[in-house]
């Protein structure tokens, strides 16, 4: 039956679908960690839809938040609801500084409007970006995307950007992975022949999502933060794919004990019921009536499963969970895998990244397919990351029981040890 939805779904929609190419599967049902194809098959959920359903699919404990508001009104503009603040009120409280929140739909929603911010409150333009980044892809946050791949099919962005390098472990053409970028960073804001009294922003992924799942080593965030304290520049963290608990912590920019100026927050928030929001810096909040504008934000059934996921990792000490867990997955993968191919082997809580590469590290994507595809036959989702598509990369739900996520592993990894 999958195929026969799969033939409907290409009479009626755009060819531009992206995921039906690698899952070639019609979803019937889902449940907690598993998923069920329309001809009974089960699968091992490691993609959450891009860490979005990260505690599980139908949890009831968000179906009962979401439920409870069903029941009462579902749209309400601007206009507040119970459930709208004691969200604000709950989220506020995790992110360690004194913020305001402005609703947005999402993530590139949430990423324009946290630049705006930065942009209105410095009266400067230019965003300091960075290579292999995703940000979204409106004709806005293009500009700040580093994937050059997007630009061809939008050719008209954002001009005021500066792009610089990430710090990429496994492909470091520095001596000092952070310090020569941020020397580099520093360098360029303080001379006036090049960015000097132009920046108005720092955007930065805590660890690059789409870009491969690239652990930036220690310091680099603090770094960025110095730089940004230095000059008076708005620190921009993009959490929409590391927040809500994904690395183990609440936020990822947590791992270095700093605190940004304005966080983009989406995904995992609203459990797929779509929120998106930024949080900015409480002395930022002079920001004139209808600054950002948009129809559905704050959604209350979006707030609704916002709350109960706040509540639910905190009451069930989810991150714990995810940095042991996390842990053991990296040092089984570490230990057990041998396979030329395999180049680098990462990971931060539950975003872990297994980089496929053929000799002197050239990038092999075509092995992340067949990985992708093997997995699928053997009941297992895993999708792929990176600049050049060559990361297999798995993002489990936060409460996969660990035998069903122990189950996962050793299919990917008979996988790449005979496949
Ligand atoms: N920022 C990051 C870090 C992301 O990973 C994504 C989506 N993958 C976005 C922004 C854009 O979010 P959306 O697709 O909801 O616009």
């Amino acid at each position: 039956k999958s195929l026969a939805i799969l033939k409907q779904q290409e009479v009626y929609e755009t060819s531009a679908l992206n995921y039906p190419k690698y899952f070639k599967i019609a979803i019937d049902k889902a449940q907690g960690s598993t998923i069920v194809d329309v001809d009974g098959n089960v699968y091992i959920d490691m993609v959450t839809g891009i860490s979005v359903v990260n505690l599980g699919h139908n949890n009831p404990y968000i179906k009962k938040y979401v439920e409870t508001q069903l029941n009462k009104v579902w749209h309400t503009l601007e206009i507040p609801t119970e459930i709208r603040v004691m969200f604000a009120k709950k989220l506020l409280s995790t992110l360690g500084f004194k913020a305001k929140l402005l609703f947005t739909t999402t993530g590139a929603d949430a990423v324009e409007a946290g630049v705006k911010i930065a942009r209105w409150v410095t009266k400067r333009k230019v965003i300091i970006a960075f290579e292999g980044s995703y940000h979204g892809i409106t004709s806005g946050t293009l500009g700040f995307t580093g994937a050059n791949r997007f630009k061809e099919f939008n050719p008209i962005f954002d001009s005021f950007v500066a792009k610089f390098p990430y710090p990429y472990p496994y492909r470091c053409p520095f001596k000092d992975c952070v310090n020569d970028i941020l020397s580099l960073i520093d360098y360029a804001i303080s001379n006036p022949a090049y960015l000097g009294g132009e920046v108005a922003g720092i955007l930065v992924e805590p660890v690059q999502g789409e870009g491969g799942y690239v652990i930036p080593p220690r310091g680099f965030l603090k770094g960025l933060r110095e730089i940004a304290d230095k000059y008076s520049i708005p620190l921009i963290v993009d959490e929409v794919q590391t927040g809500v608990g994904r690395t183990g912590k609440m936020w990822a920019y947590q791992w270095e004990g700093i605190t940004p100026d304005i966080v983009c927050i989406s995904k995992s928030i609203g459990e797929g019921i779509p929120l998106s929001m930024v949080a900015y810096r409480e002395d930022f909040d002079k920001l004139p009536i209808g600054f950002h504008l948009g129809t559905y934000r704050g959604n209350p059934l979006g707030l609704a499963a916002g709350l109960a996921t706040l509540e639910f990792i905190e009451r069930f000490d989810i991150l714990s969970r995810v940095q042991r867990l996390g842990e053991k997955v990296l040092s089984e993968l570490k230990e057990e895998i041998s396979n030329p191919h395999v180049g680098d082997i990462r990971g931060l809580g539950f975003m872990i990244g297994i980089e496929l590469v053929k000799g002197n590290k050239d990038p092999l994507s075509e092995g992340v397919k067949k990985a992708i595809e093997e997995s699928l036959k053997r009941g297992l989702l895993v999708y792929k990351a990176g600049r050049w598509d060559n990361v297999i990369r798995l993002m489990p739900p936060l409460t996969i029981p660990e035998k069903l996520l122990f189950t996962g592993i050793e299919i990917l990894k008979d996988i790449l040890n005979n496949v």
